[in-house]
């Protein structure tokens, strides 16, 4: 039997290493897309570097993708590729636009030219829902984004399902809550915590800068939401999903825990810094997965606690190596 075939962008990012580590156990072959550096940022995937196949390219880059798409003829196309993070998006607006709204139409655009057979999934977010209009936040709950990262990946969102509903593509978004792991940049708040915990324990720094202590997020883990991804293009019929756990924790309850994994009080530590609030905040992120539940049997495995120990053992061991400690 031929193996089916996966294109991933943003291969090289925390969710698209554990996405392509999961759909290699699965038996496909999986070819990722990677722009070009002047140094290469491979760490993620390096571990299964001679197991996937990296495709030069750029979500810039009409042509590019489309190429990527002729040469592979993909079964399914995960479109992870994104300028993330939400805080960078004020001062790269356009780009951000560029990159995490257009650049969905361009890979849509692609598999309409190479095979609008092929199944697509766009990482959508619970940014998205900003100044929340209900809560907990479901499927149907209107967008209100309080970022231009929000406000890109509300496009990137309605563009899907407007290929689907025009071209009847088999094309899904992902409302995904935030997820974090041991992969995860460490500008995010989870990993930044948890980092900072480590670093402090093991002498390295002395204290945290923080923003906003009372801001509430619901996390789960990157490992368990990639697989509910591939769950959504098993699919018959292609829909959208909320993918949260339901739970939402303030960033004192994740210095918390952080700091009880090394013995310490986060109190004794943390600065609060103004240059790491937002300029809008969002409110209270909450999501309601009962329909990934029921429709795709999808449920998180690691807790929140889990989560932040696994995240702070991690940053331990790495920094130990690193500082040959
Ligand atoms: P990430 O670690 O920041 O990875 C982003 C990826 O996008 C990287 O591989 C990056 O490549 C790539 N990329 C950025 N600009 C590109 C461009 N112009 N052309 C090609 N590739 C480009 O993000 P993540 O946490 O894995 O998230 C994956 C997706 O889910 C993103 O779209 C994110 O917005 C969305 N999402 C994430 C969360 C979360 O909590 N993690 C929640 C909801 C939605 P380089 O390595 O070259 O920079």
């Amino acid at each position: 039997m031929t193996k089916k075939r996966v294109f991933i962008t943003g291969i090289t990012g925390q969710d698209g290493s554990y996405l392509a580590e999961f759909l290699l156990s699965q038996g496909y072959e999986v070819f990722g897309l990677v722009r070009r550096t002047s140094t290469l940022n491979f760490e993620r995937i390096r571990h299964i570097q001679d197991q996937i196949t990296l495709i030069s390219g750029d979500m810039l880059d009409q042509t590019s993708l489309t190429r990527a798409l002729k040469d592979i003829q993909p079964d399914e196309v995960y479109n992870l590729a994104a300028q993330s993070f939400v805080q960078t998006s004020w001062q790269q607006p356009v780009f951000t636009g560029d990159v995490t709204a257009l650049g969905v139409t361009r890979l849509l655009d692609a598999i309409m030219t190479v095979n609008p057979a092929i199944r697509f999934y766009q990482a959508s977010s619970s940014e998205m829902f900003g100044k929340v209009q209900e809560v907990p936040q479901r499927e149907t709950t209107p967008f209100y984004p309080r970022s231009p990262y929000g406000v890109a990946k509300v496009y990137g969102h309605w563009i899907t399902v407007n290929y689907r509903e025009s071209y009847n593509l088999h094309a899904t978004s992902g409302i995904l809550f935030n997820h974090g792991s041991p992969r995860r940049g460490l500008e995010f708040v989870e990993r930044k915590v948890a980092y900072h915990a480590a670093k402090i324990k093991l002498g390295l720094i002395n204290e945290i800068r923080i923003g906003n202590l009372e801001s509430q997020r619901d996390w789960g883990f990157a490992g368990d939401y990639v697989y509910a991804m591939w769950l959504m293009l098993q699919q018959d019929t292609p829909a959208d999903y909320v993918i949260a756990s339901g739970k939402t924790h303030s960033i004192e309850r994740l210095l918390d825990i952080a700091f009880s994994c090394v013995d310490l009080n986060w109190k004794n530590y943390a600065v609060q810094d103004e240059r790491f609030m937002r300029p809008a905040e969002v409110d209270l992120l909450i999501g309601d997965a009962s329909k990934a539940r029921a429709e795709l049997g999808w449920q998180p495995q690691v807790s929140f606690e889990q989560l932040i120990q696994m995240m702070v053992e991690a940053d331990l061991k790495l920094l130990k190596a690193e500082h040959r400690l």
